[in-house]
């Protein structure tokens, strides 16, 4: 049970706000009916003093709370909903299809509805989604050296000119050969804190960030012009593994990662300061003084600090261990909350 009152101020706040960010950072239990529940609960909020807060489902449990019926917190909580989910799912299942709104009416959704809440969650909408989509397709079959107009065929666009303009919307011109292509695949990840973006190439991971980090979409538009690539919604093979080490690491059951990482995009400052974040241990933290010190040169702490807020690539480059020399938590561009809720899950599987 979390006893810190500053700590219970803001979560109570967060409870009063249905806050979607606090999603995974906290439970609540409410002593007056036995019942714990997520932060955004639609049911009516318990007054603050009836309030128990916890880390996790687990410790309510254990501390004989029920779950809610209504927003059922031992589910794995999911930002995505049903319909944007079925979508996609859609998408995945018929990668070359083009889309009509009669397709929306097959699915028995509403055609607005589902577009509205693609949007909010994809940043594009469903036909531009979908459209990347065979994109990508397209792009494979040029890097698997299969000439241009079979590629356009064989993803769904039926004249060169269609492939043209949609080829020219992501990315500026029509490549010529095969090696202009530079393609980059970005998933999205849920996680227990949230939803997460993560792109790679074939070779390595370049970005992982929790998608309501400020500032992300620009961070993806220098990348997709720095490397003129190509960024398409999918996946791939280090994808998969990245999912699949990140789902064991948010249960508590990995604290290393195999996923091979790139930091191809930092200077060469940036790549000292991530190679030093990664020889931190889970369980463990540093000060941004004492990374400086370990850098060489104990008066570039604020250089360091920089360094450390440019890392693309969250909880692999695990900066969320560098703290305040005053022992506080200090910036994270994840947001305070999830750090915190990062270091307690290590401190737990060290002592474990
Ligand atoms: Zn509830």
């Amino acid at each position: 049970m979390i006893q810190n009152e500053r700590i219970i101020d803001e979560y109570y706040k967060m409870l009063v706000e249905k806050n979607s960010k606090y999603e995974g950072i906290f439970f609540v239990g409410v002593k007056t009916t036995g019942i714990f529940c997520r932060p955004t609960c639609p049911a009516k909020k318990p007054k603050k003093e009836n309030c128990e807060f916890f880390q996790t489902a687990k410790e309510a449990t254990l501390a004989s709370y029920r779950p809610c019926k209504r927003c059922q917190p031992l589910n794995t909580p999911t930002s995505l909903s049903p319909e944007v989910k079925k979508l996609v799912e859609a998408i995945e299942e018929n990668p070359q299809k083009k889309w009509s709104d009669r397709d929306f009416d097959e699915l028995s959704m509403s055609a607005n509805t589902a577009r509205r809440q693609f949007k909010k969650q994809f940043g594009m909408t469903f036909i531009e989604y979908a459209r990347s989509r065979r994109m990508g397709m397209a792009f494979q079959h040029i890097r698997n050296g299969k000439p241009l107009i079979e590629s356009q065929l064989d993803s769904g666009f039926e004249s060169g000119n269609g492939f043209r303009d949609a080829f020219t919307r992501v990315m500026g011109t029509v490549p010529k050969r095969k090696d202009q292509v530079r393609l980059l695949t970005a998933k999205w990840i849920e996680t227990k804190l949230g939803s997460m973006v993560a792109i790679a190439d074939e070779q390595a991971l370049f970005l992982l960030e929790f998608v309501d980090r400020r500032g992300l979409e620009t961070e993806i538009e220098k990348m997709r012009k720095k490397f003129s690539a190509a960024i398409i919604p999918g996946s791939n093979e280090v994808l998969e593994q990245l999912e699949e080490e990140l789902a064991l690491y948010f249960e508590g059951k990995r604290m290393t990662f195999e996923t091979p990482i790139s930091m191809e995009l930092g200077s060469d400052f940036q790549k000292e300061v991530w190679a030093l974040l990664r020889g931190i241990q889970p369980g463990e933290t540093i000060s941004y003084k004492d990374l400086a010190i370990q850098k060489g040169n104990p008066n570039a702490f604020r250089a360091v600090a920089r360094a450390n807020g440019a890392n693309q690539i969250s909880i692999l480059i695990p900066c969320h261990r560098v703290i305040n020399t005053n022992g506080e938590l200090g910036g994270y561009g994840g947001g305070i909350h999830r750090k915190a809720w990062l270091l307690q899950l290590e401190k737990k599987m060290r002592d474990e």
